[in-house]
């Protein structure tokens, strides 16, 4: 499998180049030069197979060349053996055709896990046999940083500095970071927000003479590796409610919108997806995009799901480049134009080929209050308020004979004030979380200059050799 970007001109590498690249060299996002496609027979034949051997299954043609059936199959084994739950991603049932897919059963209770516990592997993986050192630099609102440390804290060759701003991230998420003692992981609180904290991200990135002296890399989303990794549980929920005979609509809170394009992937790869709901809190601009063509982007408000609290969502490039004809050189200009403006129109091949089977739909906070007070009463589910927000949204786009599976990204623990507040419940956390409360936290806060966070990694990251 070939790996292209889509702004048209960045070399086309495999899956292990793609994967340690993250971001293209043109600016672009890596995909697929084609979707792989899985007959009928093929979909029907993942009936009962386990989590890991489905995403064997699932992954394999996105990893040929790169990785053998047998240690794609042996990586799964891995990543999926430290969830908590042995479905990894189990189904719930809330009523007669309503259901909850529950992403949380890994070690850092949000759906990221499910992603970059296969990541930190791949990474050790590819790194191996080579004398290259991998400086992983990332920024985060909070799940995001603690699933890439934990699944990267103590691998070989590796180091991760991750960015978080200072006092905005949840007691969980923060302790989940700074608590993990591994001498590779490097945690930086910022005097700033999310949006500078990943703009200094950006500025190291893009300094050619920083970029010269260490191997950097991404773990969000802009990581093709992570989106082949959710592609996964979308075929293992539609299998185990009918598909392929019968046809299965999901609703995805989303932010950065790599979630639901791993459900438009499954989609294209052939599995029978009736509809993909995209559901925002009020930072709507993907809702305005699927329902006026209105790509802009405003102020980012707080809310209570600050996992969604976006208003440039990275993957989007990724729907636009497939369904406006793969043209990297017309998609290259549209974002150029884009990064001016703050703004840009769909086109109409890209609004009409979304039109099919992406809604966007937008929750405020009295919906997602009352979403989380009803899942508690009627159906004896505490759910986390990213949850709440699809559920919401899949309401509004409910079928006769079309099951919908709502995601459910985070455990609901990991937001506990924002569930006590609506439900009067308060969730309390997994055991396997362990001492979290107790452990001691490692962590440098930097004031938001690139003078000072670059210093910073410069003096604590391994040069290339
Ligand atoms: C990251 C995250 C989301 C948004 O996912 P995207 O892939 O960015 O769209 C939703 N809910 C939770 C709990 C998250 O951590």
């Amino acid at each position: 499998m070939r790996y292209v970007s889509t702004r048209g001109t960045a070399p086309t590498l495999d899956f292990a180049g793609a994967t340690l690249a993250g971001l293209a060299a043109d600016g672009g996002l890596y995909v697929p030069d084609a979707w792989p496609t899985l007959s009928e027979a093929e979909i029907a034949a993942l009936a009962g197979r386990s989590y890991a051997e489905t995403a064997a299954a699932v992954m394999a043609p996105f990893v040929a060349g790169s990785l053998s059936e047998s240690e794609l199959r042996a990586l799964c084994d891995t990543a999926y053996g430290r969830f908590a739950h042995d479905a990894v991603t189990p189904l719930v049932q809330l009523d007669h055709d309503q259901w909850l897919l529950e992403l949380f059963h890994g070690p850092t209770l949000a759906f990221k896990d499910v992603a970059l516990q296969l990541l930190g592997l791949l990474f050790e993986r590819f790194l191996n046999g080579t004398t290259e050192h991998l400086t992983i630099i990332g920024a985060t609102s909070g799940d995001t940083g603690s699933a890439a440390i934990d699944a990267v804290a103590g691998r070989a060759g590796i180091d991760i500095f991750m960015l978080h701003p200072e006092g905005r991230v949840s007691e969980v998420q923060r302790r989940q970071m700074t608590t993990v003692g591994a001498p590779n992981v490097h945690n930086i609180a910022i005097r700033g927000d999310f949006d500078t904290a990943q703009a200094l991200v950006k500025a190291m990135f893009n300094d050619a003479a920083f970029a010269a002296r260490f191997r950097l890399s991404a773990v969000n989303s802009i990581n093709w590796a992570r989106l082949m990794a959710q592609v996964v549980y979308y075929f293992y929920a539609a299998v185990r409610l009918g598909a392929p005979a019968r046809a299965v609509a999901f609703s995805v809170p989303t932010g950065n919108f790599g979630d639901v394009f791993a459900g438009y992937v499954a989609a294209r790869m052939g599995l029978p997806v009736a509809k993909l709901v995209v559901a925002t809190n009020v930072n709507d601009i993907l809702a305005r995009a699927l329902t006026t063509g209105d790509y802009s982007s405003r102020e980012v408000v707080p809310t209570a799901t600050p996992s969604m609290d976006i208003q440039v969502s990275s993957n989007f490039e990724r729907l636009l480049y497939d369904l406006g004809g793969r043209d990297g050189a017309a998609l290259a200009a549209q974002m150029r134009g884009f990064e001016a403006e703050r703004a840009m129109r769909l086109s109409n091949a890209q609004a009409e080929g979304a039109a099919g089977l992406l809604v966007g739909e937008r929750v405020d906070p009295d919906a997602m209050a009352m979403a989380m007070r009803h899942a508690c009463e009627r159906h004896g589910q505490v759910i986390d308020p990213h949850t709440a927000i699809a559920l919401a949204a899949a309401r509004r786009h409910l079928a006769p004979d079309v099951p919908m599976v709502t995601l459910a990204t985070a455990h609901p623990a990991k937001f506990g004030d924002a569930v006590e507040r609506a439900t009067g419940v308060r969730p309390s956390l997994p055991a396997r979380v362990g001492d979290l409360f107790e452990r001691e936290e490692r962590c440098v806060t930097l004031d938001a200059t690139y003078a000072a966070v670059s210093a910073h990694v410069a003096a604590h990251a391994v040069p290339r050799g």
